[in-house]
C-alpha cells in the first residue's frame, strides 16, 4: 500500500511520484490533478497533504497523528538532533524525547551515534558524541518540538576532523573578533532536480529549456519552477527562528536563492546549516532532489554560489571604506587559501563567465559582478558598509568560510612571504 505525506505544494514539474499516479481521490475530498487530498491546518501552521490510497481511512488517521498537538497531554517534546556527516556536506539527524520544553541548548543532553555509518569513525571504535549547540523551533512537528544543531566529538572530547564548527567558534570567541562584531549575509543558491532522472525541475527530460534570460526573478509556469518549495522553505525558516532575509528565482531555470543574515559570528553558520536541513526535508516531502553542486549543468548555464557579504564594526563606521580596502588586500594575499576552503568542484563554476571571476585570479571592483570581491555602490558612496565575497560555492561550509573571512581580515597580518608570493604569481601571469 503506497503512502506518502507531502506538503501542500504543487511543483510544476516532476513530482508525480508513482504513488500519486495510481492514487484515487477520496469521494468528496478536494482532489487535485495528482489525486492528492488536502487536510486542515497542522499545529505548526503548515498544511499536510497525503497521497490518497486504496485505504483512505489509514491516510486520514496518519494525517491526524502527524498533526496531533501533544502539549495538553505531556510535557515531553521531540528534539531532532542534526549534524554534518562524513562528506562535510551531508546532513544527518535523529530524534529523541526530552522530558520538558527547553529554551537553551545547555539544557539538552549530549548524545551519540554510530560514526562508522556516516564515514566519521572506524567500526571498532564507532561512537561519535553530539554536543547540542543551537536550537530552533521545529516547523514540521510544531508545538514545543525543536531542531538542534550539534557538533561532533570523540568520546575523549576531541572535535572529530569533520567538526568545522569547533574551530570557527574559537575564531569567533577571540576578543579581537568579538570586538569587531562580524556580520555575515549569506546568499545560498541551490538547484532542484526531478527525482530519478536527476535533471533540473522544469526542464524537458533529455532536453534543454530555452536559453537563460527570462528566468531570473521570473513569474509564469513556463519560467518559474519550484516556487512552492522556495516559499514553503521561506515560511518554515521564519517559523524556526532563522534570520532569513529574502528569496529569489535564479538565472538558470530550476535554480533558487535565499539569503540569511546579517548574522553575527558563529550564528551565521548555524543558521545556514539549519536552513539547508529544512530545505532537505521540504524537498524530501515534495519528491524533488536538492543539489548544492556548484555547476549542476555544464555549458551556458549559471552555476550555484554562496556569495558571502561581510562587514566588521570598523567597516560599518565612518572611514569604513579604507578598512574594507585593507581587508581586500589581505584577501588578495590569501586568495589560494580561501579558494581551497570555498567548496568542492568550484573550479567548474569560477570560469570567468556567468557573473564569476576566474578561479586563478583575484580581483575586486565596485558594482562589478565579474570580480572575486564586489563592493556595492552604496558602500563606495557612503564611505562605509560591507564587501561581497563572490567566490564561495553553493556547497561551501559556512563555518569555514565565515571564520576564515574573520581570520584573514581581523587576525591575520600580511607577511613579507605572502606579499612576495603574490608578486611572483602576478609576474608569472604577465
Ligand atoms: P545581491 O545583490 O548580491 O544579490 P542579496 O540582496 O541577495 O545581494 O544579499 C545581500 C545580503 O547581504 C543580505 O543577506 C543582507 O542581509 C546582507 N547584508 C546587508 N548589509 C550587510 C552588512 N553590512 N554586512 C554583512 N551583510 C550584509
Ligand atoms: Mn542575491
Ligand atoms: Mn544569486
Ligand atoms: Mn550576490
Amino acid at each position: 500500500m503506497a503512502q506518502a505525506v507531502v506538503p501542500a505544494m504543487q511543483c510544476q514539474v516532476g513530482v508525480r511520484g508513482r504513488a500519486a499516479v495510481r492514487a484515487r481521490p477520496a469521494p468528496g475530498a478536494g482532489g487535485s490533478v495528482w489525486g492528492v487530498r488536502r487536510s486542515g491546518r497542522g499545529t505548526s501552521g503548515f498544511k499536510v497533504m497525503a497521497v490518497s490510497t486504496e485505504s483512505t481511512g489509514v491516510v486520514t488517521r496518519l494525517e491526524h497523528l502527524l498533526n496531533v498537538d501533544t502539549t495538553p497531554f505531556t510535557d515531553k517534546i521531540i528534539a531532532e538532533y542534526i549534524w554534518v556527516g562524513g562528506s562535510g556536506i551531508d546532513l544527518r539527524s535523529k530524534s529523541r524525547t526530552i522530558s520538558k520544553p527547553v529554551e537553551d541548548p545547555s539544557e539538552l543532553p549530549k548524545w551519540n551515534y554510530d560514526g562508522s555509518s556516516t564515514g566519521q569513525a572506524p567500526g571498532e571504535d564507532s561512537e561519535v558524541i553530539l554536543y547540542p549547540q543551537a536550537i530552533f523551533k521545529d516547523p514540521f512537528r510544531g508545538g514545543n518540538n525543536i531542531l538542534v544543531i550539534c557538533d561532533t566529538y570523540t568520546p575523549a572530547g576531541e572535535p572529530i576532523p569533520t567538526n568545522k564548527r569547533h574551530r570557527a567558534a574559537q575564531v569567533f570567541s577571540d576578543p579581537k573578533v568579538v570586538g569587531q562584531v562580524p556580520w555575515f549575509g549569506i546568499e545560498q543558491e541551490y538547484t532542484l532536480l526531478q527525482r530519478d532522472v536527476n535533471w533540473p525541475l522544469g526542464w524537458p527530460v533529455g532536453g534543454y529549456p530555452g536559453p537563460q534570460g527570462p528566468y531570473y526573478c521570473a513569474v509564469g509556469s513556463d519560467k518559474s519552477f519550484g516556487r512552492d518549495i522556495s516559499d514553503a522553505h521561506y515560511k518554515a525558516c521564519l517559523y524556526a527562528g532563522i534570520n532569513i532575509s529574502g528569496t529569489n528565482g535564479e538565472v538558470m531555470p530550476g535554480q533558487w536563492e535565499y539569503q540569511v543574515g546579517p548574522s553575527v559570528g558563529i550564528e551565521a553558520g548555524d543558521h545556514i546549516w539549519i536552513s539547508r536541513y529544512i530545505l532537505e526535508r521540504i524537498t524530501e516531502q515534495a519528491g524533488v532532489v536538492l543539489t548544492l553542486d556548484p555547476k549542476p549543468i555544464q555549458g551556458d548555464w549559471n552555476g550555484a554560489g554562496c556569495h558571502t557579504n561581510y562587514s566588521t564594526k570598523s567597516m560599518r563606521e565612518d572611514g569604513g571604506f579604507e578598512v574594507i580596502k585593507k581587508a581586500i588586500l589581505n584577501l588578495s594575499l590569501r586568495h589560494d587559501l580561501h579558494i581551497s576552503a570555498y567548496g568542492e568542484g568550484n573550479e567548474r563554476r569560477l570560469t570567468g563567465l556567468h557573473e564569476t571571476a576566474s578561479i586563478d585570479n583575484f580581483s575586486w571592483g565596485v558594482a562589478n559582478r565579474g570580480c572575486s570581491i564586489r563592493v556595492g555602490r552604496d558602500t563606495e558612496a557612503n564611505g562605509k558598509g560591507y564587501l561581497e565575497d563572490r567566490r564561495p560555492a553553493s556547497n561551501m561550509d559556512p563555518y569555514i568560510v565565515t571564520s576564515l573571512l574573520a581570520e584573514t581580515t581581523i587576525l591575520w597580518e600580511p607577511t613579507l612571504e605572502a606579499e612576495a608570493l603574490a608578486a611572483k604569481k602576478l609576474a608569472l601571469k604577465v
